[in-house]
């Protein structure tokens, strides 16, 4: 996932990559875990301008997973798309202490703006960020999911239970005593 400066052409250049999730050690890692399984590789698109000593890097990645839903625990298929516009700038071994380019990076950074070294770019860590950020906090198989019964467990999608699901009378019980006291 390098893109060799050289190969920038003035007018731009489209880079695309599809690239297995064993390339990327922490969604390989979400992958051991059990927390996703991934049912595409990663396809990323990158658009690339390079003006003198700065490339602009424009980028869509593009993957699918399946992950378990956070209220019925059943495993369902969304894909992740992230779109993504970085500038890279380079810099040169100029013999100017580390401090000071470390102060001018930090800056940088807030401005969006990376640097780099040599002749090219890797875009790996970027790509495997993108995806990790694409990740739903909380993924619902559908928005109206009623999740599984607190009690028996019954999947409330497809099943329906007995079980009084109203809080218990013992909790308001436990409030009014809280107002007595006081
Ligand atoms: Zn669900
Ligand atoms: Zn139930």
């Amino acid at each position: 996932m390098e893109i060799l400066i050289e190969k920038i052409t003035a007018e731009g250049t489209v880079f695309e990559f599809e690239k297995s999730v064993e390339t990327f050690p922490v969604l390989a890692e979400m992958v051991a875990n059990g927390e996703c399984k991934f049912a595409a590789p990663i396809r990323t698109i990158l658009r690339v301008l390079r003006i003198g000593d700065m490339v602009e890097i424009d980028g869509d990645i593009e993957t699918s997973v399946h992950l378990p839903c956070s209220r019925c625990l059943q495993p369902f298929q969304i894909s992740l798309k992230s779109r993504f516009a970085l500038t890279y700038m380079h810099r040169a071994a100029d013999g100017i202490e580390d401090s000071e380019h470390q102060e001018v990076e930090l800056s940088a950074e807030d401005m969006g703006i990376v640097y780099f070294q040599g002749e090219k770019i890797n875009l790996k860590d970027t790509i495997q960020e993108q995806v990790v950020m694409e990740f739903p906090l909380r993924a619902l198989c559908k928005q109206d999911c009623k999740g599984l019964c607190p009690k028996c467990g019954a999947d409330l999608n497809e099943d329906f239970c007995d079980c009084d699901r109203r809080p218990s009378p013992g909790k308001f019980d436990v409030l009014k005593n809280l107002k007595l006291d006081k």
